[in-house]
């Protein structure tokens, strides 16, 4: 999926150990098998180069991921939608970056949306009713480290680091969890947050330190579905899950909503988010830190390693719990 991976275990025994971190790299590159973009053979490259119309039968595995992320499009209105791929061609987000003109951005939005994938969830068949292009970007690596997990687990302690979405079972010995550092939204090197966690996934979307500006737009790599344009959030989100597919599918919606939409979004659904916002623009600003109650549940421990502001909470009159 473009990225790297980092495994680590626990074991008084080396080789069973090592039977586990196995399990855990034939899990991985399985789900990419199934769902990399990057292997033109994979059964989603298949799926984008399908005659329109004509059904494509979907192993298992990527249609439980279908059907989980169809499942979260309709509960985020729309915010995740994985048939942005003519919208990433458009705006150029693999390439640097480019302004569309307005027929061709026209012509990108008629080829997205999930209502132009067919699918059928019981018989796991799915046929594109348009050229639309699915773009596994927001949640391949979140159903990997499922599947990853779901080989893994004897009850001996792990971690996977898939490109930034972490997930984790049992604790290293001798302590309470993993420590994962939240970078600053402004320079991945400064760490802002540290929070422990003993099982579950974190994913983080943003940082707008690769954004580009392009004529007078910033581009950054999250796209809003419902407008076609780049999402307008600058800072990052991030969302613990006991599912790392979810996890990811939501640190990826939630970064479209923003905070302002997200928070109460998040509340009404009990998720824990995190959003970062810098104070001004550069490395060494001051962070504001907005939690949904359930992460301020989930890590009553954080630690701030950087000058920052804490609200929990959305408040509607704008008040908030600052510590
Ligand atoms: P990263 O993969 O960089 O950790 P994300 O999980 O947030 O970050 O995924 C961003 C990727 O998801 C983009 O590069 C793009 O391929 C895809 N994408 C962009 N916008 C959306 C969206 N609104 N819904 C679903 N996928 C998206
Ligand atoms: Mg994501």
């Amino acid at each position: 999926m473009g990225t790297r991976a980092t495994l680590v275990t626990y074991d008084a025994r080396r080789a069973r150990a090592l039977a586990r971190l196995d399990r855990i790299l034939e899990a991985l590159d399985a789900a990419e098998r199934e769902l990399s973009t990057w292997r033109p053979e994979s059964v989603v490259s298949q799926l984008n180069r399908q005659p329109v119309g004509v059904p494509l039968a979907l192993p298992r595995w990527t249609c439980d991921a279908i059907r989980e992320v169809s499942r979260w499009h309709a509960e985020t209105r729309g915010a995740f939608d994985p048939t942005v791929g003519r919208l990433v061609a458009a705006w150029g987000i693999a390439a640097g970056g480019r302004l569309p003109a307005p027929a061709e951005l026209a012509e990108a939005r008629r080829l997205t949306g999930l209502g132009t994938l067919h699918f059928d969830a019981r018989t796991c068949e799915v046929a594109r009713a348009r050229d639309v292009e699915v773009d596994t970007g927001g949640f391949g690596k979140g159903a990997a480290l499922d599947r990853a997990a779901a080989a893994a687990s004897d009850g001996h302690p792990w971690l996977v680091d898939l490109g930034g979405q972490v997930m984790v079972s049992g604790t290293p010995p001798d302590a309470r969890g993993w420590q994962v550092l939240v970078a600053h939204p402004e320079a991945r090197d400064q760490p802002v947050l540290g929070l422990s966690i003993s099982r579950g996934s974190l994913a983080t979307s943003g940082g707008s330190e690769r954004d580009v500006q392009v004529g007078g737009v910033r581009v950054g790599h999250i796209l809003d579905p419902r407008t076609g344009r780049p999402a307008s959030f600058r800072g990052s989100v991030t969302v613990w899950h006991s599912s790392g597919l979810v996890a990811d599918i939501l640190s990826t919606a939630l970064f479209v909503m923003g905070p302002a939409e997200g928070l109460p979004w998040a509340e009404a659904h009990d998720i824990a988010v995190c959003y970062l916002t810098s104070e001004g623009h550069g490395p060494r600003t001051a962070v504001q830190v907005q939690a949904s109650p359930a992460f301020a549940r989930r890590f009553p421990d954080r630690r701030r390693l950087w000058p920052s502001v804490e609200r929990i909470g959305y408040f509607p009159e704008g008040r908030g719990i600052s510590r």
